[in-house]
C-alpha cells in the first residue's frame, strides 16, 4: 500500500515534471520584441495584445513597448530590446526614418527585423513588412466620399477639403496618392473644388496624426475659406481620429443641422467612437484593417523566418524605402459606411456590439 501510494507520487511527480518541461520547452523559442507607436489609438493597443498572444502561443515570449509618439522613447526602447537580446524585431515605428543605427546593431547581432504596418525608410536592416494595401485604403476614402456625395449623378461642382496623415509616415502618402488617384481628375475637370486651394502633403498632412491639430486646422479653413456662407460639402481624412477633430470644428459652426448637414467624411481604422459616428450619421465611412489578422501574419512570418523558412505570397515591387524594395506582404482593406458595418466589423467580431452603445 505504502509501495503503491509512492509509486502513485512518483508518477504524479514525473508527470508534473514532463508537462512542465513541455511548457519550458514552449517557453523556450526566445524572445521577440514589439514596438508600437502610441496607445492614443486603439487600433496600435488592439495590434500590440494580438501580436503578443500570437507569439506567445507559438512558444516566445513577448517584449511589448509603446512610445506614446515620443521619437526618443521608442528608440530607446528598440536599443534595449537589442541589447538584452531578442531573435527577432517587430516595429511599427512614429518616424520610419530615424532607426538606421538601433537597426544596425540589430543586424550585427542577427537579429531579424519586421517592419509592422509603417515601412522603416533608409537603411537595409530591415527584413521584411506586413502591413495593408495602403495606396488601396486611399482609393477606398475617395470612392465612399463620391459616393456619400451622389456622384456622378448628382455631378456637383462639389467643395472639398483636404487632409493628410503625418509627414513622417510613409503610409500616408500611399493614403493620399491613392486618394488624389481618383479625386485630382475631378478637381481639374472642376467636379471638385478644393476652395481653400490647399493641396499636397506638405500643406495637408498632419504631424502625429494628432486630431486636435487637424481640428485647429479644420477651424482656420473655415474661417478662412467658408465664413462667406459656402458650404463643405467633403471633407477627406485619412485617419478616424482625424475625422472625430474635424467634426467637432464642424459642429463648432453649426453643421450637423437639418439645414446645415454633415459634409461626406471618410476615415480609417474603424474605431468604435467613429462606428458610433457613422451610425449617427455624421461620419460617413471608414476603412476597416482587419488588425487581428496583420498580428496572426506577422507572428507566422516571424516564426517561418526564425525556423529558417521562406515566407510566401511576398509582394517584392511596391515597398522601396530608400535603400532596397522590402519584402512584403500586402493585406485588403475594406471600406465601411452605414450599410455594411454591422457585417463587417460587428459580425466578424472586431469591435464588440456593447463598444458601439
Ligand atoms: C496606419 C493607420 C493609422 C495611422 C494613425 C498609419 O500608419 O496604417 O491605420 O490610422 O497610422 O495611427
Amino acid at each position: 500500500m505504502k509501495l503503491a501510494k509512492s509509486l502513485a507520487t512518483l508518477l504524479t511527480v514525473s508527470a508534473v515534471a514532463l508537462v512542465s518541461s513541455a511548457a519550458v520547452f514552449a517557453q523556450d523559442k526566445g524572445a521577440i520584441g514589439i514596438a508600437m507607436p502610441t496607445q492614443s489609438s486603439l487600433r496600435w493597443i488592439s495590434d500590440g495584445n494580438e501580436l503578443k498572444a500570437a507569439l506567445e502561443a507559438k512558444g516566445y515570449t513577448v517584449n511589448l513597448q509603446y512610445a506614446e509618439d515620443d521619437i526618443p522613447n521608442q528608440l530607446a526602447q528598440v536599443e534595449n530590446m537589442v541589447t538584452t537580446g531578442v531573435e527577432a524585431l517587430v516595429v511599427a515605428s512614429i518616424d520610419g526614418t530615424t532607426l538606421s543605427s538601433v537597426l544596425q546593431q540589430a543586424a550585427d547581432s542577427g537579429i531579424k527585423v519586421v517592419a509592422y504596418d509603417r515601412l522603416i525608410r533608409d537603411t537595409g536592416n530591415v527584413d521584411y513588412y506586413t502591413t495593408f494595401d495602403n495606396f488601396q485604403v486611399g482609393v477606398l476614402q475617395a470612392n465612399s466620399i463620391l459616393k456619400g456625395l451622389g456622384y456622378p449623378e448628382n455631378p456637383g461642382p462639389f467643395n472639398i477639403e483636404l487632409f493628410g496623415g503625418s509627414p513622417d509616415d510613409n503610409n500616408a502618402f500611399f493614403f493620399y496618392d491613392g486618394a488624389m488617384s481618383v479625386l485630382q481628375p475631378l478637381i481639374d475637370k472642376g467636379d471638385l473644388v478644393v476652395k481653400s486651394g490647399q493641396q499636397g502633403m506638405e500643406t495637408v498632412g498632419t504631424l502625429r496624426w494628432d486630431g486636435a491639430v487637424a481640428q485647429a486646422r479644420m477651424d482656420n479653413l473655415l474661417s478662412s475659406t467658408y465664413s462667406d456662407g459656402s458650404r463643405v460639402d467633403a471633407v477627406l481624412s485619412p485617419y478616424d481620429g482625424l475625422s472625430r477633430g474635424i467634426i467637432s470644428s464642424l459642429r463648432g459652426v453649426g453643421y450637423g443641422s437639418a439645414d446645415q448637414p454633415w459634409p461626406i467624411i471618410s476615415g480609417q481604422d474603424a474605431e468604435a467612437p467613429s462606428v458610433k459616428a457613422i451610425i449617427a450619421g455624421e461620419q460617413y465611412s471608414t476603412v476597416y484593417k482587419d488588425t487581428r489578422e496583420l498580428a496572426r501574419v506577422t507572428a507566422d512570418l516571424v516564426e517561418t523566418v526564425l525556423t529558417g523558412g521562406t515566407p510566401d505570397g511576398l509582394d517584392t515591387t511596391t515597398y522601396e524605402n530608400g535603400v532596397k524594395v522590402v519584402p512584403s506582404i500586402l493585406l485588403t482593406p475594406y471600406e465601411v459606411d452605414k450599410t455594411n458595418y454591422q457585417e463587417l466589423v460587428v459580425d466578424s467580431g472586431y469591435i464588440k456590439p456593447e463598444d458601439l452603445q
